[in-house]
């Protein structure tokens, strides 16, 4: 098990979590309509570091302390009190991070199918970013074919779709990624996997740029020298001022995350808001989970383009429940390419 220690105020880091080896005994009692999951993919996310703090008034609650930490994963079914989920099936939704889970909110879980997609996707390009990046660019930036967009941590889970479904759109795309070397994977990652559609997809991040903290602004503008109309921020701060600044009249930015944050209370200072009264920007947070009832829709649109070849989606993938803090951590200083996924164990 991986055991959240207590609460922080800060980024996680590896050392808040504890690897537990040993024996759980694990009951489920009859007429429970519990059932025993063996967890074979575990995903790490940005949000969780928001249950890792002592407040309550989240949308969420916090990780009880002692405990392993709850997030998505991808589980098989072992043993079941419930006729909804009998051994051998396979779901996805909200698990431990252990080897085995007692589930005993079944509702948080929904079945999966194993096909043509890997089992995995389902913690990013087919689950919770997925459907960020889906209602975020649709529903949130309210695109038209021919718009400048600009999406930072372009090569996360959510912004590598957001990008892709951006030049599908017939926009024109610029992501940012934090370092020359990540960037320099990305490209290697989609000749890798060349074909004739993929190459849509290096054509953005062949533009992807390296960024200092110095010349933010002048690196975005060099970019859109006639400005941007949608800026998806995944990461607020610096380069949400930058950004501000480089808006065209009407723009529209969807304030999707605030990674940057040192801490939760920290105010960010962000000087150019004025931008939004004068270029009659509009600028909206949102949450994947008021767009739940589009994702039948979203599911169909990001199969039916990944099946034709028109997205692909990148991993990273790490081995082992004991690597799981490490790789939580690392979301905050960028070591992640790609999804953060763990696999605990083979399908
Ligand atoms: P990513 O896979 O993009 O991983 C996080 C990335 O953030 C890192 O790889 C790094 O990318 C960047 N980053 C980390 N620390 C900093 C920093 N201090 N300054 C700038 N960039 C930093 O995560 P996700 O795609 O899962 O999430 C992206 C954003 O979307 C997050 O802010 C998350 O909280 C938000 N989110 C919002 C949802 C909603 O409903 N609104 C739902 C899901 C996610 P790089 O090295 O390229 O800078």
């Amino acid at each position: 098990q991986v055991i959240f220690k207590g609460y922080i105020e800060r980024a996680p880091r590896e050392t808040d979590m504890e690897v537990r080896i040993g024996t759980v005994e694990v009951k489920t009692p009859k007429g429970s309509g519990a059932f025993l999951v063996k967890n074979l993919y575990l995903s790490c996310d940005p949000y969780m570091r928001g249950r890792m703090r002592d407040y309550h008034g989240s949308y969420i609650p916090p990780f009880v302390p002692g405990q392993p930490i709850q997030g998505f994963g991808v589980s098989k079914v072992v043993a079941s009190d419930n006729p909804d989920f009998k051994p051998g099936d396979l779901v996805s939704g909200i698990t431990g991070w252990e080897e085995y889970s007692l589930i005993q909110k079944p509702e948080q879980l929904r079945r999966v199918q194993q096909d043509d997609i890997p089992l995995s996707f389902n913690l990013g390009l087919l689950g919770m970013p997925g459907l960020t990046a889906y209602a975020g660019f649709y529903e949130v930036c309210s695109p038209k074919k021919g718009d400048y967009v600009f999406v930072s941590a372009a090569s996360g889970a959510v912004g590598q779709l957001v990008g892709q479904l951006a030049k599908l759109h017939g926009c024109y795309v610029v992501g940012s990624a934090g370092t020359s070397q990540k960037v320099a994977k990305l490209d290697k990652f989609s000749i890798a996997s060349a074909s004739s559609t993929i190459i849509d997809y290096l054509s953005i991040t062949l533009q992807m740029m390296l960024i200092t903290q110095f010349d933010i602004y002048l690196t975005i503008n060099r970019y859109f020298p006639e400005g941007i109309d949608i800026y998806f921020d995944n990461v607020g701060g610096d380069m949400l001022d930058a950004a501000l600044l480089n808006m065209r009249i009407s723009g529209r930015i969807a304030v999707c995350g605030m990674v940057s944050l040192h801490s939760l209370s920290d105010p960010q200072g962000i000087r150019n808001l004025f931008n939004l009264l004068t270029k009659r920007i509009r600028m909206q947070g949102f949450l994947q989970s008021d767009y739940l009832h589009l994702y039948p829709k979203f599911l169909e649109h990001v199969i039916n383009n990944y099946r034709q070849g028109n997205l692909v989606y990148i991993e990273d993938m790490n081995e082992g429940l004991e690597s799981a803090p490490a790789a939580l951590a690392g979301l905050f200083s960028g070591k992640n390419v790609g999804k953060q996924v763990i696999r605990v164990a083979y399908e």
